[in-house]
C-alpha cells in the first residue's frame, strides 16, 4: 500500500508544469518545453539540462538542443557553447541570452544558480548606492 501510494505520488509530479526558472533581476523566466505527447510527462527539477553534442557543435554539424521556452516571448531557448566554464542559452526569437555553468547539470542546478546570481546583482546595487548616495533619488 505505501509503496503503491508513493509511485502515484512520483506520477503526479509528472502531471504538474516545472514551476518557472528567474533567469534574472529582471523577471526573463525559462519555462519547460511542451510536455512529450504520448506520456504528456512534464519536466522536473532533477530532470538533466539537455547537454551539447560537443562533437558534432566541433563539426559545424550542429548539436544545438532546445532547453526550454522563453516565457511570455514564446521563443525556444537553444542551448550552444560559450566558454570553457559555461555554455550560453539564447531565445531564437528575441536573442535574449544567460549562461549556463557547466556544473548546472539539472533544471534544479540552474535554478539555484539564477537565485545566487540575482542576489549578487541585488547586493551590487546595494553597495553601489551607498557609495553614490547622491544618485538615489
Ligand atoms: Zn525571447
Amino acid at each position: 500500500m505505501e509503496r503503491l501510494h508513493s509511485t502515484k505520488a512520483s506520477e503526479l509530479a509528472h502531471t504538474q508544469p516545472l514551476a518557472p526558472i528567474v533567469l534574472d533581476a529582471l523577471g526573463n523566466c525559462l519555462g519547460e518545453m511542451p510536455p512529450e505527447k504520448l506520456f504528456l510527462r512534464h519536466t522536473r527539477a532533477n530532470d538533466p539540462i539537455p547537454a551539447l553534442n560537443r562533437a558534432l557543435v566541433k563539426s559545424g554539424a550542429g548539436g544545438e538542443k532546445q532547453i526550454g521556452i522563453h516565457l511570455f516571448c514564446g521563443g525556444p531557448f537553444f542551448r550552444r557553447g560559450a566558454t570553457a566554464t559555461s555554455d550560453a542559452a539564447y531565445c531564437k526569437i528575441c536573442g535574449y541570452r544567460f549562461y549556463i555553468p557547466l556544473a548546472a547539470a539539472t533544471y534544479g542546478d540552474l535554478e539555484k544558480h539564477a537565485a545566487e546570481s540575482r542576489a549578487r546583482v541585488i547586493a551590487t546595487q546595494a553597495s553601489l548606492m551607498m557609495l553614490h548616495p547622491e544618485h538615489n533619488a
